[in-house]
């Protein structure tokens, strides 16, 4: 098989995985013009400063010993396999980074022999990227569930930034669409990686020249509408991955109906809208001083309210806390008004030791007025246009879609999509 066709097939393989972000688009290139967005496995990352990153994202190999229900490449899925050698991959990355066509490599595999076995050639293709090649720039790897704890850490003297899937959000559905893997297999990796970056950290501080482990980090991905896993649930585990494993990311990704199985739901069991909430509520969690319990609504279970972000939602159903007076409010206050993001808040506090803060001011300073309007007063004024009543202010927020039922909202039904 030459080396075109085994991109195809290995960079196909590699587009369901959202934890290094965007997977590109499928926008058609013209003859008369420049550029592509579709072909082979370029996609997208940001860096800790914000820069965009392009990475080369692509299995090292399909075959798999596994037979995990929701996956295009479980082992009795009759799909076109293949797998480079480390040389072959290395030698592809180098000749795409030399091309200017990427800066970075984000490396996964299917499960060939072992565990260990398939680590092994992760390791050996980021070896030769880094001492054959000298490639410096960002290397994003998936660790193999189950492999030893020696193999992680030579794997994250050489890669920038690991992840281990985690994919499905209880024990249960783990059980019923993975029955192979066990909690064990990813708990004990991300234990291991994160206490290496702590130490790591630690020894940093005494020597300067302690070899780096992993410095972008670890994330995890979560696979939402798969199974009956609820919002709550799988917010929980998000906090406790945060609070315990110190990740950088988790990522969630709504499922897509790729392969047929009894046990799996024949359309898409979520929604773009859904995986949204539950970016806006990770934010809420990581920034914003939120705990999980605050962001759920006994109205919808325990699930996220899909017709409103989850910082408004909890405003309304806390509308005795306000409205707060922009002038006088604490910082932490601050970050619970909708409208009002981190920058936003800090802006507010600095420019009011010069002086009161005018309405006018708070446009000038990118206060999102169409949501902070209704839970703020400025100089003792209230700006909204309805009075403060929780009912009509979630009207005028939810709009046109008020009377929308949310379990109707599917893909391509999405709407306000913006961040707080
Ligand atoms: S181990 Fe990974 S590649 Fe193999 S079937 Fe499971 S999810 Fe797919």
């Amino acid at each position: 098989m030459d080396i075109q066709e085994k991109i195809e097939i290995l960079t196909e393989g590699a587009k369901y995985d959202v934890s290094c972000s965007s997977s590109g688009s499928s926008r058609r290139g013209s003859s008369n013009g420049i550029g592509s967005t579709a072909s082979s496995g370029i996609c997208h990352s940001w860096a800790d400063d914000g820069r965009c990153i392009s990475l080369l994202k692509i299995l090292y190999s399909n075959y798999c010993i596994y037979d995990c229900i929701y996956c295009v490449n479980r082992a009795s899925n009759d799909v076109r396999r293949a797998a480079f050698t480390p040389e072959e991959l290395a030698k592809l990355t180098i000749e795409f980074y030399k091309r200017n066509y990427i800066e970075g490599l984000f490396l996964s595999s299917g499960v060939i022999n072992t565990p260990d076995y398939t680590m092994e050639c992760l390791i050996q293709t980021m070896k030769i990227l880094r001492e054959q090649y000298r490639f410096n720039g960002y290397i994003h790897m998936k660790a193999i569930p189950g492999a030893d704890e020696k193999l992680i850490q030579l794997a994250g003297t050489y890669a920038d930034r690991m992840s281990i899937n985690i994919e499905l959000p209880t024990e249960e559905s783990l059980l019923k669409l993975a029955p192979q893997k066990k909690k064990e297999m990813i708990t004990k990796p991300m234990t291991y990686i994160s206490n290496q970056i702590s130490e790591q950290r630690e020894n940093r501080k005494k020597y300067k020249r302690t070899p780096s482990f992993v410095p972008a980090g670890q994330s995890t991905q979560l696979i939402i509408g798969a199974t009956p896993d609820k919002d709550y649930q799988v917010l929980r585990l998000t906090e406790g991955l945060y609070k315990h494993f110190q990740l950088k990311r988790v990522y969630y990704s709504s499922y897509i109906p790729i392969v047929e199985h009894p046990s799996l739901p024949t359309t898409s069991g979520s929604s773009l809208v859904r995986e949204h909430r539950l970016y806006q509520a990770d934010w809420l969690l990581r920034f914003y001083g939120f705990d999980v319990d605050e962001l759920f609504n006994n109205n919808y279970g325990q699930q996220l309210d899909l017709t409103l972000d989850p910082k408004c939602d909890w405003a309304l159903r806390n509308i005795e806390l306000f409205p707060v007076e922009v002038n006088k409010a604490d910082y932490e206050m601050l970050l619970k008004v909708p409208g009002i993001g981190i920058k936003s808040a800090r802006k507010i506090v600095t420019a009011r030791r010069f002086g009161p803060i005018s309405y006018e001011g708070l446009k000038q300073m990118g206060i999102v007025l169409k949501r902070a309007q209704y839970f703020i007063t400025c100089q003792g004024k209230y700006y909204g246009s309805v009075s403060l009543d929780g009912h009509r202010i979630r009207n005028k927020l939810v709009g046109v879609y008020g009377n929308q039922q949310s379990s109707n909202i599917t893909i391509g039904q999405s709407y306000q999509l913006s961040f707080f």
